[in-house]
């Protein structure tokens, strides 16, 4: 069906101003929105690209209020927000996608992880921990993961216990315990699902962390898995959207394990650190999808045409103070390089400040091109050593 459609196509709202935000923010305004967002940081990474900014917290009623009535239809970038209230603005008959019910279910790790087992997603096996203690976590047996219900990100509020518990590393918030996983890779599988219900994933993809910081550090698109495997954790990463009634982009989390078996870890209810590479590497990249997606409009083609690599591009573990980069022209001068800075006002040890995407005609060709690129880039502060 055809219809004439007045321009702009409507006001997107996004909740977080965050480098999430920043990619959404170009690929709506391509697609025919005028995009606000909601962030506490004058000139957010997003705000600076935004239509507008309305400058407010994201656990502010008032503010959730003011950026949704102010808009046709309201998404976030970040689960660390006031779900109730985007709950009674969806109830008041605004529009806000993914529904605020599902955010609520994803913000409690516990919930999320009850709703895998029930709807048959495979999952390590799990228990609620309501008052953490080293005998309890001793009880469920070694080795074991601790992780907050709620707030916890980049490994903060997970802790990892493998040969002993031990008494003062217990995370002391309500939480849940989960048996280790003795993984052979961690693999992420985006996947679109929109208000009609369509749905569509991109390559499955292969995450390595930095160990020190438990941030993504490299990302390899395609993942080094058999086709069978990358065709068994599309399926699994499908079903958990449906399970939790997604819609939007999410970034399913999974666990390869020595055996082959495919686990969820998590899943984020957006666009992921893991779909950045789509940007360069594929005919629609996570961040338009989204905007489809949430706005019911066709999901594009999520084909792959080139290899891909992605770099994030972390603060120096000394950084403090405004950001300064340094091996800038180096790293440009290599070909198939795209980079993204995000425009934050302050650098830290370890925030994630930007990040680069290698393409080629090969994962090895990229990935050696990758190291070139990183080798000389830093990203330190003014105040920084
Ligand atoms: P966050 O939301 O902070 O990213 P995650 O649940 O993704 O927390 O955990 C962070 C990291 O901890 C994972 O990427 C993985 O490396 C490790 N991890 C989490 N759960 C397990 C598990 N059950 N077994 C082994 N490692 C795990």
């Amino acid at each position: 069906m055809s219809e004439h459609r007045p321009l702009p196509l409507g006001r997107l709202g996004v909740v977080g101003g965050g480098q999430l935000a920043r990619m959404i923010v170009p690929a709506a305004a391509r697609l025919g929105f005028e995009v606000t967002v909601l962030d506490p940081t004058q000139a957010s990474p997003g705000g600076q690209l935004a239509h507008q900014q309305i400058v407010g917290d994201l656990h502010d009623p008032g503010a959730l209020r003011a950026l949704v009535e102010s808009c046709d239809l309201t998404t976030f970038e970040i689960e660390s927000i006031d779900a109730g209230t985007l709950a009674t603005l969806a109830a008041e008959g605004h529009c806000v996608q993914p529904a605020p019910a599902t955010l609520a279910c994803i913000q409690d790790k516990l919930k999320q992880k009850q709703r895998f087992l029930d709807a048959g997603i495979p999952t390590s096996p799990f228990a609620a921990l309501d008052a953490p203690s080293a005998r309890a976590l001793a009880d469920f047996g070694l080795p074991v993961v601790q992780k907050a219900r709620r707030g916890g990100y980049d490994g903060r509020g997970v802790a990892v216990f493998t040969d002993a518990v031990v008494e003062d590393r217990v995370l002391p918030a309500p939480s849940l315990m989960e048996r280790f996983v003795a993984f052979r890779s961690e693999l992420a599988v985006l996947v679109a699902r929109s208000t009609t219900g369509e749905v569509s994933t991109w390559p499955v993809v292969e995450m390595v962390f930095d160990e020190s910081a438990n941030v993504l550090d490299l990302l390899l698109a395609p993942a080094r898995v058999d086709a069978d495997i990358a065709d068994r954790a599309r399926e699994i990463a499908i079903d958990a959207v449906k399970a939790l009634d997604g819609v939007g982009v999410f970034g399913v989390e999974l666990f390869l394990t020595h055996t082959n078996e495919i686990l969820v870890n998590e899943v984020a209810p957006r666009p992921h650190n893991s779909g950045h590479w789509t940007i360069e590497a594929c005919r629609t990249c996570q961040f338009e999808q989204h905007v489809r997606a949430v706005a019911g409009l066709p999901l594009g083609s999520t084909e792959q045409h080139s290899a891909a690599v992605m770099v994030n591009l972390l603060g120096a573990p000394d950084a403090a103070g405004a950001p300064c980069v340094l091996g800038l022209e180096s790293a440009l001068a290599v070909p198939g390089m795209s980079l993204h800075l995000y425009g934050k006002h302050s650098a830290s040890p370890f925030r994630k400040m930007g990040h680069l995407t290698i393409t080629a005609s090969t994962l090895d060709e990229a990935l050696a091109k990758a190291e070139q690129a990183r080798a000389g880039l830093r990203i330190g502060g003014s105040e920084g050593a």
